[in-house]
């Protein structure tokens, strides 16, 4: 079967636009369908004990083992391996059926039918699993027409798909297996009532033509040094980054993607140094925590790399492990370097003996402030040269709030009121709020 393929352009990588977007989803990378971790919950069971849940206990239905022992005889199925450990064409057919094909199955206590589940107490689904240690079992998901070592019983099943040729008695009944997808799908459009009850097993899935990469196949295929863009959206950034400083442009390459490249570099790079280095290209925005996306704004801002600009900034280290601090502070320094203004208004002490200059607002806090009380360096701060400032005040310890002799008791409950050293301070006492939670306590 032969297929054309049209010459891409720049749009045709762009999710965003309808010539580049994944058909099937418009680029969202998800569509409604069956959540497969509500299918299967817990894909370490094999498909005998029970993994996928919408299906009655074999072990308890010798009709539906019956049926389970066709299609795994026909499609070479194992029904005693994890659900994880199955090659992905075997999931497949659970997810997705034999199509219209139909299954011979023979039900327990016919002639020549296996004793599989049936009586429980001599051939259980355990000992069998004991019997087939998985380079078995996987090997009986080859679907050549050999019989498996698994068991004596197993030996006697054949895979055969002509039933006239076989020596077995003649089969109790036969049906299709449709699979689990397409099942539950017609099960929604029968009824309401249906539908309602499986409402739990339906909703917002990966999107099944584009894997979630969200951009049409053939887009999705072109590799870039042996990458394709969305195995580079999958990578966590610093990987990203990485890999794209490491490329080595030549001739024709560097005139049509040097600035790209360097475009991109640039953008990864101050997420990087905003302490997002493990974030992906590809995670949706409504997963990010508040401070993950405060911070992405940030990088975007900084990434831009104006000049000659004035950044007010609100406390942008909310949100931020103190560990990254310091890469926050680089960054805006950088940003600084550029030939910008920065302001920032903030509270963290790290940041504050980083700045500049230090402008402080008051005397009192809300209606009560709004003067420049003081400035100057930080070290002036620091040292008691500024005077009539709070700020300065604690900067220089000449104020301090006392770690408080004795405590509230702790009670196991929820803490419905603050213990006494978490009111809201005034601005850089980092050392007296951190609380001494294990101080002895003495009930007030
Ligand atoms: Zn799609």
């Amino acid at each position: 079967m032969s297929r054309d393929f049209e010459e891409l352009t720049p749009q045709n990588f762009s999710f965003n636009s309808p010539l580049g977007w994944c058909p099937s989803c418009q680029g969202l990378g998800v569509e409604q369908g069956t959540n497969i971790s509500a299918l299967i919950p817990n894909p370490d069971r094999s498909l005998r004990d029970g993994a996928v849940l919408a299906w009655p206990d074999p072990k308890a239905n010798p009709l539906f083992a019956a049926m389970l022992d066709a299609i795994s005889e026909a499609t070479g199925l194992p029904l005693d391996v994890p659900y994880r450990q199955l090659e992905p064409r075997l999931q497949r057919v659970v997810l997705y059926g034999c199509g219209d094909r139909w299954l011979d199955a023979r039900l327990p206590g016919s002639a020549s039918s296996s004793p599989p589940a049936l009586p429980k107490q001599t051939v259980t689904p355990t000992t069998e699993v004991d019997a087939a240690p998985d380079g078995d079992a996987l090997e009986a998901a080859n679907p050549s027409p050999r019989p498996t070592r698994a068991s004596a019983a197993r030996r006697k099943r054949k895979v055969d798909d002509a039933p006239e040729t076989a020596t077995a008695s003649p089969p109790s009944f036969r049906f299709q297996y449709k699979g689990l997808y397409p099942a539950i799908e017609e099960a929604t459009r029968v009824s309401f009532e249906y539908r309602q009850s499986l409402s739990d097993l339906v909703g917002e899935t990966t999107c099944s033509a584009c894997q979630g990469t969200r951009i049409r196949e053939d887009a999705a295929a072109v590799k870039l040094r042996g990458l394709t863009l969305p195995q580079i959206c999958q990578m966590p950034l610093r990987e990203a980054l990485e890999f794209l400083q490491g490329l080595q442009l030549e001739g024709e390459e560097r005139k049509i993607a040097g600035d790209l490249l360097q475009e991109v570099t640039h953008r990864l790079k101050f997420l990087v140094d905003v302490g997002l280095d493990y974030l992906t290209l590809d995670r949706p925005m409504p997963t990010l925590s508040g401070g993950e996306s405060q911070r992405i704004r940030l990088a975007g801002q900084i990434g831009r790399a104006l000049t000659g600009v004035l950044y007010v900034l609100d406390e942008p280290t909310i949100g931020l492990h103190p560990r990254d601090n310091q890469r926050l502070i680089d960054a805006l320094r950088r940003l600084r370097d550029l030939g910008n203004t920065v302001v920032l208004v903030e509270h963290d002490r790290e940041v504050l003996d980083a700045a500049d200059r230090l402008y402080d607002f008051g005397p009192g806090s809300g209606r009560h402030g709004g003067q420049v009380v003081a400035s100057g360096a930080p070290r002036e701060f620091v040292s008691g040269q500024v005077e009539g400032s709070l700020t300065a005040d604690y900067l220089s310890a000449r104020k301090v709030i006392p770690i408080p002799k004795t405590r509230r008791m702790i009670r196991r409950q929820p803490v419905a009121n603050p213990p006494p050293d978490a009111d809201p301070p005034p601005p850089p006492q980092r050392k007296a709020r951190r609380p001494a939670r294990r101080a002895k306590s003495s009930p007030t």
